[in-house]
């Protein structure tokens, strides 16, 4: 059986360089399940899919041209690493996300990423759907206030002000939405680990990780 880690928790709270991290020290490989759904997104807005067609996106799904290079994302032999990184793509892919049947068709595609010598898994339901049965589940948390905070420091170094408030208010709203959709809801997996960051840096956050790990 191969080795996975799970790790799944809100969007900014910094799975994503928890999850590169652990891969760097472990040598597993690494699903950016996040990129999936995004570059399914980036598909569908540039095939003019209607986000009602249930059967086209299932059917894109199912036949995804991406493939994942040394960080780069590519789709139909195109480097789209950061075109699937605009707020337009992760608003679409949250709409294709909570389709049932999408998610469905999307399922054996990131469970074969589990091969030797192991799997860093980051998503949304990674210890609960995808690899339930994964040999540690780190579901990570923070608060919303802290988040905003991060996110507006992040918008800061790219040059970009924003309000703090509204920003808060829309990480709240979206964890409740995330929260209590039908589909895959973003719950932390029965067995998993929580590993409130809040008052942590991502040097404390990836150090608590890789000791957890290695246990
Ligand atoms: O993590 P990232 O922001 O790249 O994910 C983009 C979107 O894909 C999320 O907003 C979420 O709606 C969806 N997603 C998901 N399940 C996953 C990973 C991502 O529903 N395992």
């Amino acid at each position: 059986k191969v080795a996975v880690v799970a790790i799944d928790g809100p969007s900014g709270v910094g799975k994503g360089t928890l999850s590169q991290f652990l891969t760097c020290k472990s040598g597993f490989h690494l699903l950016d399940s996040g990129a999936i759904y995004r570059a399914l997104a980036f598909g569908a807005i540039h095939n003019q899919i209607d986000l009602e067609n249930h059967a086209a996106l299932v059917e894109l799904a199912l036949r995804l041209p991406v493939s994942f290079m040394e960080g780069s994302v590519i789709y139909e032999g195109k480097d789209v690493t950061s075109k699937i990184r605009t707020e337009e793509t992760a608003a679409v892919a949250s709409k294709v996300a909570a389709i049932p049947e999408v998610r469905t068709a999307l399922l054996d595609r990131q469970k074969a990423f589990s091969q030797a010598p192991g799997l860093i898994a980051d998503g949304r339901d990674m210890g609960t759907i995808v690899f339930p049965d994964a040999s540690l589940k780190l579901f990570l948390t923070a608060s919303a206030e802290v988040r905003a905070l991060r996110r507006v420091k992040q918008l800061k170094k790219q040059g970009i002000d924003a309000n703090i408030e509204k920003i808060t208010q829309d990480i709240r709203e979206r964890d409740e939405r995330d929260a209590n959709r039908k589909t895959a809801p973003l719950v932390a997996a029965e067995d998993a680990i929580t590993i409130d960051t809040s008052n942590m840096n991502i040097e404390q956050v990836c150090q608590s990780a890789l000791t957890l790990m290695r246990e």
